[in-house]
């Protein structure tokens, strides 16, 4: 494994639309790996393709002791509300409140290529949805009430 560079706010690659993952190749596993390793380094619990500078819909989350690789994902459900503090990896040392859904339906293909579901509640539902965003261009800046604000 390897560890990959953080881009971080500023970097053009934050603010594009990735492309979906066509096939998953040998390149697609290394890169999920080396993209928890970095998300571990750096002590998040997501990491979204665009944040290592690559357009593609693939992000990793890690909640509570679980991994979750997400390609592809789309937000099939929602439901509730939560209010929460936020950070990003890509915007170091700032945080601010959003409102996001409480529960959060995910589909996905997993790393074999399967369609998969995940339902994540609270921090999960959020590290979903914030990694989701990446993957449109959006940071969570765009949404939050910043503290130092
Ligand atoms: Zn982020």
């Amino acid at each position: 494994m390897a560890k990959l560079q953080i881009r971080k706010v500023g970097d053009e690659c934050l603010r594009k639309v990735c492309r979906p993952i066509e096939t998953i190749t040998p390149r697609t596993l290394t890169l999920l790996d080396d993209m928890l390793e970095t998300m571990r380094a750096a002590d998040g619990c997501g990491l979204a393709g665009p944040q290592v500078g690559i357009l593609r819909r693939i992000c990793v989350v890690e909640v509570d002791d679980k991994v979750y690789e997400l390609i592809n994902p789309k937000i099939i459900a929602f439901c509730g509300e939560q209010i929460a503090e936020e950070g990003c990896l890509s915007v170091p040392g700032r945080w601010g409140k959003t409102h996001r859904p409480m529960d959060v339906t995910v589909q996905c293909l997993d790393r074999n290529g399967e369609t998969v579901t995940y339902t994540g509640h609270d921090l999960l539902a959020r590290a979903f949805c914030h990694e989701i965003d990446h993957l449109d261009g959006k940071l969570f800046t765009d949404i939050a009430e910043m503290d130092d604000e």
